[in-house]
């Protein structure tokens, strides 16, 4: 071969080479995904770096999650056809993965004395407070606490203890609705994690569950900032590693407002009232100090968002019990705007 001809075959080869590098080159490189969208009733973000993009794969998992399963208003999810068997002596049967969230989170029930409750939903149903703080239901100005009567009545129909699941069949008193608000979010983040194996890293907040995915590129620790639930701006930061579920749980987030007092949306199944709120008749001791928000972090979604929710209601003593008990993290911010916590991720502001 001649000289010219060896030198013009090389230089092809590099040519080709550098256009194959080129061409290849973004796709090797990791690249940052934000989005952002309206599942659930809540907004869910993205913020995600990797070699490709997972946000609308995980959006959809939202929205299947959402309609296939838990949203009871949804005509043919599993939750909605489980609510419609109430009252039937011959049950209804469980998807294995049915059975198993709610028998966490029954045993929640047991281990909170009934302060977690996703048999709540007559009472939630009646409060409304959603609908109202969202203005699906109408003017919030409109907005009157239900009368005691029908609060006493929608309580007949709750109840954890009054459920039996028995050979993967679960059979519902007659009037009872299953609500799974208080664990839709966190469940939603176990399945994310379950999607996003490899090279990815980043945040996935799901309303007021968060999920941290892999390393931070600085080799520095994800931070999440706890709201501050007096005024703007943040109260704490939870500084944490990969793969950790952060859930906040405040009095904060949604309520409607009547003569002065705040209806928030975490009901007490034992009054039947928002938790901690002056008004109810069992909290009518203003000497009391409540709770205006719990935020969890736990390695497991279902965890930390059930977890707030329950230690919430439970009160501060219980609460830090209950989370000790299942090996998560707590940080807690009293009605009178102090705080308490158990675990070393939180730092005050
Ligand atoms: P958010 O959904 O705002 O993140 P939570 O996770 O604390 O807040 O869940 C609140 C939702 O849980 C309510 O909107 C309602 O659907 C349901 N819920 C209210 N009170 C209770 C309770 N005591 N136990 C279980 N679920 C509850
Ligand atoms: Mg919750």
């Amino acid at each position: 071969m001649k000289k010219n001809t060896l030198i013009a075959a090389v230089s092809v080869l590099i040519l080709l080479g550098m256009i194959t590098v080129l061409y290849y080159l973004p796709r090797w490189q990791n690249k940052t995904y934000n989005q952002t969208a309206f599942v659930m009733g809540t907004v869910f973000s993205f913020s995600l770096e990797g070699k490709e993009d997972p946000t609308s794969e995980l959006l959809q998992l939202g929205n299947s999650l959402e309609k296939d399963t838990l949203s009871r208003r949804v005509k043919d999810s599993e939750i909605a056809q489980i609510n419609a068997s109430a009252g039937d002596e011959n049950g209804y049967p469980l998807s294995e993965e049915m059975e198993e969230l709610l028998t966490t989170c029954f045993d929640i029930s047991k281990k909170s004395e009934g302060a977690f409750d996703i048999t709540l939903g007559a009472l939630i149903s009646l409060w409304d407070i959603d609908g109202w703080a969202s203005g699906e239901r109408g003017d919030a100005k409109d907005f009157r606490p239900p009368s005691k009567a029908d609060i006493s009545s929608a309580l007949e129909c709750c109840g954890y203890e009054k459920v039996r699941i028995e050979n993967h069949r679960i059979y519902l008193p007659e009037g009872m609705i299953i609500d799974l608000g208080a664990v839709g979010k966190g469940l939603y983040l176990d399945k994310c994690r379950g999607e996003l194996s490899g090279n990815i890293n980043g945040i996935v907040s799901a309303g007021g569950s968060i999920l941290t995915v892999g390393e931070k590129g600085d080799g520095s620790d994800w931070k999440v900032g706890i709201t501050n639930p007096f005024e703007d701006g943040l109260y704490a930061t939870a500084v944490l590693g990969s793969d950790k579920c952060v859930s906040t749980s405040g009095n904060y987030e949604r309520f409607v407002e009547y003569e002065g007092v705040d209806y928030h949306h975490i009901l007490d199944p034992k009054t039947g009232y928002p938790a901690w709120i002056k008004d109810s008749e069992e909290d009518s001791d203003d000497q009391k100090v409540g709770v205006a928000s719990v935020t969890i972090v736990s390695d497991s979604g279902l965890l930390s968002d059930a977890l707030s929710t329950a230690c919430f209601v439970l009160g501060e003593e219980k609460a830090l019990e209950l989370s000790a008990e299942y090996g998560a993290e707590i940080f807690i911010i009293r009605t009178d705007g102090s705080s308490a916590t158990e675990g070393n991720h939180f730092l005050i502001k």
